[in-house]
């Protein structure tokens, strides 16, 4: 990939001079010019930069003080920026350390040693962002199930936390529908355990299809599966469940030599956004109205609904019936 370069002076002849320097390091390739802090938000926002050289012109260290702009963003604050500064202007030279040059140099400073201390810097940057790259994959891997890809349950209980204190703030319903495939350990006592793992990726797939792009889908243990849904109440939730149970039957048509139909129960829970409720008891109402469903005969959806004192009954009592 080119090594392109941002030369920021407020002096068209000191652009030279950067430009002469970048070029004659031999590892600069493309460069723009930028006289402004104006015109150095633009380009910043708009390209991919892998170093930036900066003078001051004639003037103080106040001529720096628009490196101040190169804070506001962290994929900013990781270029490298290199200051030309003539050897006896010492308060520049400091002024320009400060405000998070990695290498103050000066035009009389030699090409090579400009070139040495430019690579090195392009090295640090490259071996920066291979960390970081291998950060964010080691975080994916540690979120997702390996099984199915879907966001794990480490990820769920995140995201619920989350999604409960976004409700919480901004008075927005949720809801969480947990899906438990029914009769599994059937499939894999009958059709072997590497059967049961392919029929699990093909759920998780119904799911990921049949939500918006907005919920997210989990695998939360097991032959179990979560959905949060913000922004979404019990009648769009009782939708989605629908649709699931439907596609759900599609794809049963693939297995239908099963003696035991593959279908899912699914247990609903809504937080009405009106007042805090702790995640864990979201969790736990969504569970119980799974159970009901299993109870009344699985493929089919309930409902938690909110003021029984007894949860279980709470549920299982909803005339929910959603069976497709
Ligand atoms: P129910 O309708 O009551 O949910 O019955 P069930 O058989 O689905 O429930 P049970 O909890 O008795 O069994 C769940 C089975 O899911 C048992 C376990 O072997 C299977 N299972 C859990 N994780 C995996 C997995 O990663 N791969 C496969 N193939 N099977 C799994
Ligand atoms: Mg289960
Ligand atoms: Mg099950």
């Amino acid at each position: 990939m080119k090594t392109s370069a941002l030369l920021l002076s407020p002096s068209p002849s000191e652009l030279d001079l950067l430009a002469m320097a970048g070029a004659g390091s031999g590892l600069v390739e493309a460069a723009l010019r930028c006289t402004s802090p104006e015109q150095l938000f633009d380009l910043l926002e708009k390209g991919r930069s892998d170093l930036i050289l900066c003078g001051c012109g004639e003037q103080g260290p106040e001529a720096l003080s628009w490196l101040k702009t190169l804070a506001k963003r962290e994929s900013w604050r990781e270029i490298p920026v290199v200051v030309f500064a003539a050897e006896d202007r010492l308060e520049t030279r400091i002024a320009a350390l400060e405000l998070g040059a990695c290498e103050v140099l000066s035009f009389t400073t030699p090409e090579p040693e400009i070139a040495a201390r430019l690579r090195r810097r392009l090295q640090q940057r490259e071996e920066l962002r291979r960390l970081k790259k291998s950060r964010e994959d080691l975080a994916r891997v540690a979120l997702t199930d390996g099984l199915t890809g879907l966001c794990n349950r480490a990820f769920f209980d995140a995201s619920l936390e989350s999604e409960a204190a976004r409700s919480a703030r901004t008075g927005a319903p949720y809801s969480l529908l947990l899906v438990d495939v029914d009769h599994f350990k059937w499939v894999n006592d009958t059709y072997g355990h590497q059967l049961g793992d392919t029929v699990l990726q093909a759920i998780a797939r119904v799911l990921r299809q049949a939500a918006r792009k907005s919920d997210m889908a989990f695998r939360y243990g097991g032959e179990e599966f979560a959905l949060l849904l913000p922004d979404t109440d019990v009648p769009k939730a009782q939708v989605l469940a629908a649709r699931i149970h439907h596609e759900i039957a599609d794809l049963a048509t693939a297995y239908k030599h099963f003696r035991q139909p593959l279908t899912v129960s699914i247990g609903i829970s809504c937080c009405s956004g009106e007042k805090e409720v702790e995640p864990a008891l979201i969790i736990e109402q969504a569970d119980c109205a799974l159970y009901a469903a299993k109870r009344k005969g699985r493929n089919r959806t309930e409902i938690f609904h909110f003021g029984h004192p007894d949860p279980r009954l709470s549920a299982a009592e909803a005339p929910s019936d959603l069976r497709m």
